[in-house]
């Protein structure tokens, strides 16, 4: 277009003049619309886009005095997290909430960007809220409406193989390449930060994070992880248990949306038995449960179709508000006497084993399997008929067995020289000292043995997945600045289960203290040779140790760096802090 012509000037003006009027018709739609023109994009396979989501909560959030969208902390994409928050009594500080009478649940969205109809029921729900707030007088819903920004933005038609739609949708990874949803005990992202702040800003009781899943095919839209009972307090175990599990199904049933047990597969199929899942304290929902809030996962199903997975999270989505608000005295009470109950257990257990020996029944809609030779490989694969229903009893493996436990110390004293560590503290609001003087303390420290680390790894750590210690007493000198922890609080399972060097998820697991696992000062074997035989002269108990396993251990009977070296290592010469894990334990 030429613009020195008068006529296209004129258009140009015209143009700019419909785009100034279409902005003010905008705004006004922001603020002042009806909530029955969100055009639902699931409803044609399609999902939000993390800008639509986030414009059509700021709509809502604009149209009611019960909804508020607050920016967050920072992402690893830059851009911040978002929450929405629901209050019947318009207030949306956390530091200002009635906790004496509001439950809160906390939702997160798109921790799995491929996965993302837990967005689109979220926006639902709220729209929901806006209208019916009445109803929910006793409740607080905050929604972290996309969590991992960055994956929702890597949006494509390729992100996940096989799935019945949404058209597009974003990636499992975050900017980082990362899984969030194993990071919330290394907190390697950003999100994660900011999540940790979230959370602790709202004590909640109850956290929903929607998720997708495969593994087989069968006949249900929705399925769910409730958080692991043996893990959890047992007060809150037998509440969960036996309140509101059973409600969640049956509620669901009656609205004609059944759901089921996560299926999470013995082998290959269900009929071989499903198990529940041991969610760690490195997922969502293992990480509230070291807190006592009941942490619970929606898993819809990969091969519904994508309206059914929205509709079905929305409806359970739907259906914890409606608890929550009719038990809110149950669920504030039962968290503190939880809590309580924490700080008065003396031992806790860090590792746990399936108990496959115990097993209860549920009855399954699946559909008819039979293995089929694949034209691609030539080989056996499963196959699905969906136009045969069967329903089949299943081996459902429910339980636990404890096979590690700790005792509790009164103290951990962490050096400063670990700061992300005591960054990744302060951010569960753990209360800490720091000593004021040089000091020398006696106490706990364990020496790390049989530990292994795998050849490839594994989401940007060398895991530990075995670990074994031995406790030694000794007086350690810690300096000025060092930190000191008291388990007298509420965080003291998130203590034991990640400071205890051997607990499933502990830090020490992600790396945070592989400088102690090599050794740093060695010695030449001529300097050495007549110091370890005045050393063997000296103690006669070391010299027949040495000589008896000179004798039975032909191999190191032939190795002369060998046989220095464990002398070295008896001796005064070897450093104390080599596989010295360095928290100490005070009793
Ligand atoms: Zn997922």
């Amino acid at each position: 277009m030429n613009l020195t012509n008068g006529t296209s000037r004129w258009l140009l003006n015209y143009s700019l003049g419909m785009r100034s009027l279409s902005l003010v018709v905008i705004f006004a739609f922001l603020t002042l619309t009806s909530l029955s023109q969100i055009n639902f994009p699931h409803l044609k396979n399609e999902s939000f886009t993390y800008d639509q989501a986030i414009e059509e909560l700021t709509k809502l959030s604009n149209f009611s005095p019960y909804i508020e969208i607050i920016e967050q902390g920072k992402t690893d994409v830059g851009r911040r997290l978002h929450t929405v928050v629901f209050n019947f009594n318009k207030e949306f500080d956390p530091t200002k909430i009635d906790r004496s009478k509001k439950a809160v649940l906390l939702i997160n969205n798109a921790i799995h960007p491929g996965e993302s109809c837990g967005v689109d029921a979220t926006v639902k729900l709220f729209e929901y809220l806006s209208t019916h707030e009445k109803e929910f007088e006793n409740l607080i819903v905050v929604a972290i409406p996309v969590y991992n920004i960055g994956g929702m933005l890597n949006r494509s038609k390729y992100s996940r193989s096989g799935q019945s739609g949404p058209v597009e949708c974003g990636f499992r990874a975050n900017y980082q390449h990362l899984d969030l949803n194993r990071d919330f005990i290394k907190s390697d992202a950003l999100n994660t930060a900011a999540f940790h702040k979230i959370f602790h800003a709202w004590k909640p009781h109850l956290f929903m994070d929607t998720h997708t899943t495969n593994g087989s095919d069968h006949q249900y839209p929705l399925t769910l992880i409730v958080s692991q009972r043996n893990k959890m307090n047992p007060i809150l175990a037998e509440y969960t248990y036996g309140k509101l599990e059973n409600y969640l199904y049956q509620k669901m049933a009656e609205k004609e949306k059944e759901i089921v047990p996560y299926v999470h597969l013995m082998k290959s199929t269900p009929n071989e038995g499903i198990k529940d899942f041991l969610e760690t304290p490195r997922y969502s929902s293992g990480y509230v449960n070291l807190f006592n809030t009941i942490g619970l996962i929606s898993e819809a199903h990969k091969y519904a179709s994508f309206e059914n997975r929205v509709e079905y999270t929305y409806e359970l989505l739907n259906t914890l508000c409606v608890f929550s608000n009719v038990n809110s005295t149950d669920l504030i009470r039962t968290k503190e006497l939880a809590n309580q109950s924490d700080r008065a257990q003396n031992q806790f257990t860090i590792n746990w084993l399936l108990d496959t020996m115990s097993a209860e029944t549920l009855s399954f809609k699946g559909y008819e399997m039979n293995l089929v030779k694949s034209e691609t490989t030539g080989l056996l694969r499963r196959s699905y008929d969906n136009t045969k229903k069967e329903t089949f009893p299943v081996p459902h493996y429910r339980s636990y067995i404890p096979i590690q436990g700790v005792s509790v110390p009164q103290y951990y004293v962490i050096p400063q020289c670990y700061p992300k560590l005591i960054e990744v503290l302060k951010r569960q609001e753990i209360a800490l000292d720091r000593f004021e003087n040089d000091t020398i303390l006696n106490g706990g420290m364990y020496y790390l043995e049989g530990v292994t680390a795998p050849k490839e790894p594994y989401e940007k750590h060398y895991f530990h997945a075995d670990v074994r210690v031995n406790e030694n007493f000794q007086s350690v000198r810690f300096y000025k600045g060092d930190v000191i922890i008291s388990l007298n609080q509420d965080a003291r399972r998130y203590l034991v289960e990640t400071l205890e060097p051997n607990a499933v998820d502990a830090f020490f697991r992600w790396n945070y203290f592989d400088n102690v696992l090599q050794q740093k000062e060695w010695f030449s074997d001529f300097a050495f040779d007549p110091i370890a035989k005045e050393l063997l002269e000296a103690d006669e108990r070391l010299n027949l140790e040495f000589q008896e396993k000179r004798k039975n251990d032909s191999k190191f009977a032939r190795d002369h760096m060998g046989q220095l070296l464990w002398i070295f290592q008896r001796s005064k010469y070897y450093e104390p802090e080599h596989k010295r894990y360095p928290i100490m334990r005070i009793y």
